[in-house]
């Protein structure tokens, strides 16, 4: 393992260790506890200093913990469980149910009209994937520069998309010019698809998808909403925007068990080319022709996820039953708290696409002037226990384009979050910026980690060793 050690400029050599000595948390703040439990809220891991620290997860933007109502059900239905769809035995037929129920269950969480199909994929990354080989043949699709990678090379280079003509329009600086620009080149070209993001992964913003519904649905083209980070903390209901399509992530939804979904018009998906060849998705083989199901089987060969399926029903379920408004209200509170305490410290910079976008979702990217954004995310892991993410977050044009070309820090919240999260990310940075890291850091593999490392390893199965996945963690080959 390459180990290139470097003397982290974290004990006071730039303009940013000059900031704030007291805590950026607003003493009068109430305590905000989370909203629904999740698996592993009280786990515990090792600092730095031989002590430990309940784990403070605040990179659920990444991968949120499961719902314990999801773990329950996945407990429950794991001793039904049987092969699906061709299955005689009764067990076989209680797992199709479910499946089958699961699907619907999905398909109403997101709005889905009476016509509408929902197709169990993998994750986000899947779905577009799978949408981009059904746009008919000729048609051409317009995308943002501010997408996630996953919503933005199925369209352009590689994939099932690969050689269709897409335009990739740069943003504006205000929603409203954003807007104007997507109407001109509307207007300017015949598209079938315009997809945006429903929430960044980088900013939690997002255009008005009213507006964007309107602009696209007056020039003959329809929608794509990118519900990774939109989907599992604000709800959406297709059927309410009247946007066509929505692809989202189970192990975002709080349902971490290898599924996810499409979920749209029939037309395109019924016709669409298969996005996997295999058994399940035919209705009948010859050597020399095949015949398709419709969608949503055409679309599923092989033996489908069942029980991620089913868990990502169970949290789509616990999700909708929350009363009205109570996702939104925890989810601003926590993300004001977090920018006005971070604003509150000098040289962080919280960065925004747009400054008129409404009520982004809890995800927040910030940068520390003068400080590698992968040093600052390990010492906050190493002395804190806070899990944070650094780095381009799979959004490269996006990134560039806010001045952050290296890499940022962003800290991401969800149901399971309380303030005391916040507030330990707020105190842990201003102590940072006033003295700096208590540890010595090294670059392992393009990844920052605490050199010689003394934190033992939780009593896992699996695992030797941390330094083991570093480099496979946050090397730069697998930046996200
Ligand atoms: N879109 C957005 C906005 C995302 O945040 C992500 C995940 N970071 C994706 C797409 C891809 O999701 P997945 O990795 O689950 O396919």
């Amino acid at each position: 393992m390459t180990v290139i050690v470097e003397r982290p400029s974290c004990t006071g050599t730039t303009t940013a260790s000059s900031a704030s000595t007291t805590s950026p948390t607003p003493p009068d703040r109430p305590f905000l506890a989370p909203l629904l439990p999740v698996v592993g809220q009280d786990t515990h891991v090792p600092l730095v200093d031989g002590s430990s620290r309940t784990y403070a997860n605040l990179d659920y933007a990444a991968s949120a913990p499961a719902l314990t109502a999801v773990a329950a059900r996945v407990t429950e239905v794991l001793p039904l469980y049987a092969s699906v769809h061709r299955g005689a035995g009764y067990l076989s037929q209680v797992s199709t149910a479910l499946y089958e129920a699961s699907r619907r269950t999905v398909a109403a969480f997101v709005g889905a009209r009476v016509d509408d199909v929902a197709i169990i994929t993998r994750n986000t990354t899947d779905a577009v994937n799978l949408l981009a080989g059904c746009v008919p043949k000729g048609g051409r699709v317009l995308v943002l520069d501010v997408e996630h990678h996953a919503n933005l090379l199925p369209w352009v280079h590689t994939g099932r998309g690969a050689g269709r003509s897409t335009t990739i329009l740069p943003v504006e600086a205000t929603v409203a010019l954003t807007l104007a620009a997507l109407g001109r080149e509307l207007g300017r070209n015949a598209y079938a698809l315009v997809t945006v993001t429903g929430a960044s992964n980088v900013t939690g913003e997002a255009l008005p998808l009213a507006d964007v519904v309107r602009l696209a649905h007056g020039a003959g083209a329809r929608v794509l909403v990118d519900g990774a980070q939109l989907v599992p903390h604000r709800g959406f209901s297709l059927a309410a925007t009247g946007v066509d399509y929505v692809a989202f992530s189970g192990h975002k939804t709080y349902a971490p068990f290898g599924a996810g979904a499409l979920v749209g018009r029939r037309d395109w998906l019924d016709a669409g080319t298969p996005y996997l060849a295999g058994g399940g998705a035919v209705r009948d083989v010859r050597t020399d022709r095949t015949l398709w199901q419709p969608a949503p089987a055409r679309h599923e060969a092989g033996s489908p996820n069942v029980i991620g399926a089913i868990a990502l029903a169970e949290a789509c379920e616990v999700l909708s039953g929350l009363p009205a408004g109570a996702l939104d209200a925890h989810e601003q509170e926590l993300r004001t708290r977090l920018v006005e305490g971070l604003d509150a410290l000098d040289g962080v910079r919280v960065v925004r696409i747009w400054p008129d976008s409404a009520e982004p979702v809890g995800v927040v990217t910030f940068t520390v002037a003068g400080h590698d954004p992968g040093l600052v995310a390990a010492y906050l892991s190493a002395e804190h226990g806070i899990g944070v993410r650094d780095g381009r977050f799979c959004a490269h044009p996006l990134l560039a384009h806010l001045g952050a070309s290296t890499g940022a820090v962003r800290a991401s919240v969800g149901v399971g979050t309380s303030s005391e999260a916040v507030d330990r990310l707020l105190g842990a940075l201003a102590q940072y910026l006033d003295g700096g890291a208590r540890a010595d850091y090294v670059v392992v593999d393009g990844c920052w980690a605490v050199q010689d490392d003394p934190r033992p390893l939780l009593p896992v199965h699996g695992i030797d060793a941390l330094a083991a996945t570093a480099g496979a963690a946050c090397g730069p080959a697998l930046d996200d």
